[in-house]
């Protein structure tokens, strides 16, 4: 996986990658406080704020800062998790969930707060998830929940609100996120780790905990070159973590999911959109925004095996072209992926399995705000004894079905992308029969009306032909 999406452009222009500071390898043995299993965005969350709070704090890393998931993200932020608010109002009820959703708007907040002390990320505000059928109802039902039940400022718009942001047959009503924003991630993580050691926390690179003996008050941890005491672990190693805790491991089901930059598209691109922050459809599959004035971030395949990124380009270009036929030929400049965590709930995996061992991982699509407050939770019940990460407790860690489940992850992914296709093309198909109809409708109403109007008053003869109608360009009959 070494292509990236930012790697020679950030967001902002600038060379992201290149900017990156190097971390050292642990190669000593050391004694800590708390010792933090992986740099992603929930690793490192967690290890400013255990370091903010007066902690000694290590974080290993096995490669590098945002190698995988956490440095290839489209970087929207809003609140909410991967799981539907039905169903988890399902699930837990309507109070509990409200906790939860409570804890996600936090944890953009908290995005936005970090976000504040980090230059160049070039922030948008604004975000819109769209239908791709006709959706009236439910879109009020969703925005009484949002809005009356969550307080999450929301608008709904109608279909011809998004079509005149968005300049495609594809998408129907949209629910519009005021407060929602994205910003350039991979600048964002690295910020996150600059913050992090400056308040104490010791990052090292290229240094993967090989195995951990989580039993006892002091735990150890052990690496190629060096070992660890530490009185707290904290695994937020995503699917990558493997040895260190199988069993955990393997109830995350691996999703590649991969994204693109396109060479400038110049003024077709501003015809197309003029929707500044970032889209994404309500089955999950597409997630794009503007970036640098006149290129197209998108991320839309997902396989739950591992593939080459530049061999997803073609794939990329195809769903772009798909929704907005009108952009023409499509390049894809840039492409990268990464894997992120799916439980089988959807939800994430936030809390303490044994005393002293805390587990942040499983962010899926929406890891930003969540794995922000997955972070902020721990430290402060490592800190405080909060024990609001008790919330999650419902979501227990459930075996994904190694091989097999990757096998059905994916086969399902395919038949929710081909039901999403065809449920679109049906909803496309009856509009188009709607607007067909309503033309015949008026043709046949506008026939009526011509045969049922009164026939034209003939003004009164006069005996000279004066006020006769005019015969201009009729030949006078032959003599
Ligand atoms: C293309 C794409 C677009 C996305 N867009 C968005 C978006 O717009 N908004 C949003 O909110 N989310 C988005 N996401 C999801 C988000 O990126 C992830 O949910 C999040 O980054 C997961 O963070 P993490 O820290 O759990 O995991 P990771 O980023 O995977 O980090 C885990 C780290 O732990 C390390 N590690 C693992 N095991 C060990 C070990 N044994 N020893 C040492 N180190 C170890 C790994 O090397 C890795 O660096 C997107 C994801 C992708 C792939």
């Amino acid at each position: 996986m070494t292509s990236d999406i930012d790697s020679t452009v950030g967001e902002n222009g600038g060379p992201a990658v290149a900017e990156a500071p190097e971390w050292p390898q642990l190669r000593l043995d050391r004694d800590v406080d708390v010792c933090v299993v992986g740099a992603g965005l929930a690793g490192l969350t967690v290890a400013y704020e255990l370091a903010r709070g007066g902690l000694s704090v290590a974080v290993l890393e096995a490669r590098q800062i945002g190698w995988s998931a956490s440095g290839h993200m489209l970087g929207t932020v809003r609140p909410g998790y991967g799981v539907p608010l039905a169903d988890l109002i399902d699930r837990i009820g309507l109070h509990h969930t409200k906790d939860l959703w409570v804890l996600s708007s936090y944890g953009a907040d908290y995005v936005r707060a970090i976000a504040e002390q980090i230059p160049d990320l070039a922030i948008s505000e604004g975000a819109l998830e769209v239908s791709t059928i006709e959706s009236g109802d439910q879109l009020i039902e969703r925005l009484t929940l949002l809005g009356n039940e969550f307080g999450t400022p929301v608008e709904g718009w109608q279909i011809e609100q998004v079509r005149e942001a968005l300049v495609t047959d594809r998408y129907f009503h949209g629910v519009y996120y005021p407060g929602a924003f994205q910003l350039d991630g991979r600048r964002y993580l690295h910020g996150l780790a600059a913050l992090a050691a400056k308040a104490g926390a010791r990052i090292y690179e290229g240094t993967e905990v090989v195995s951990i003996d989580p039993d006892g008050i002091r735990k150890r941890i052990v690496t190629p070159q060096a070992r660890l005491r530490a009185s707290h672990i904290v695994l937020a190693g995503n699917v990558h973590l493997g040895a260190p805790h199988q069993r955990l491991t393997d109830t995350l089901l691996p999703v590649w999911r991969y994204a693109g930059v396109t060479a400038p598209l110049g003024e077709r691109l501003a015809e197309a959109i003029s929707f500044t922050g970032s889209v994404a459809d309500s089955h999950g599959i597409d997630h794009f925004r503007v970036v640098q004035g006149d290129r197209l971030v998108w991320s839309s395949p997902e396989t739950t095996f591992a593939m080459a990124p530049e061999r997803m380009a073609k794939s990329i270009a195809r769903r772009v072209r798909t929704v907005f036929p009108q952009l023409g030929e499509v390049t894809i400049e840039r492409c990268g992926c990464g894997v992120i965590g799916q439980t089988v709930h959807g939800m994430p995996q936030i809390g303490q399995m044994q005393h002293g061992l805390w587990v942040a991982s499983g962010f899926g699509r929406q890891g930003l705000n969540s794995s922000a407050l997955a972070g902020k939770l721990i430290a402060q019940a490592i800190l405080t004894g909060d024990d609001r990460w008790r919330l999650f407790a419902p979501f227990e860690l459930v075996w994904v079905g190694g091989n097999i489940g990757r096998v059905a992850g994916q086969a399902i992914s395919w038949a929710t992308r081909g039901h999403a296709a065809a449920q679109g093309a049906l909803a496309r198909y009856h509009e188009r029969a709607r607007a067909r109809l309503l033309a015949r409708e008026e043709r046949r109403e506008a026939a009526l009306a011509m045969r049922n109007a009164p026939p034209a008053e003939q003004p009164p003869e006069q005996p000279d032909g004066a006020g006769a109608p005019a015969r201009d360009n009729v030949s006078p009959p032959p003599p």
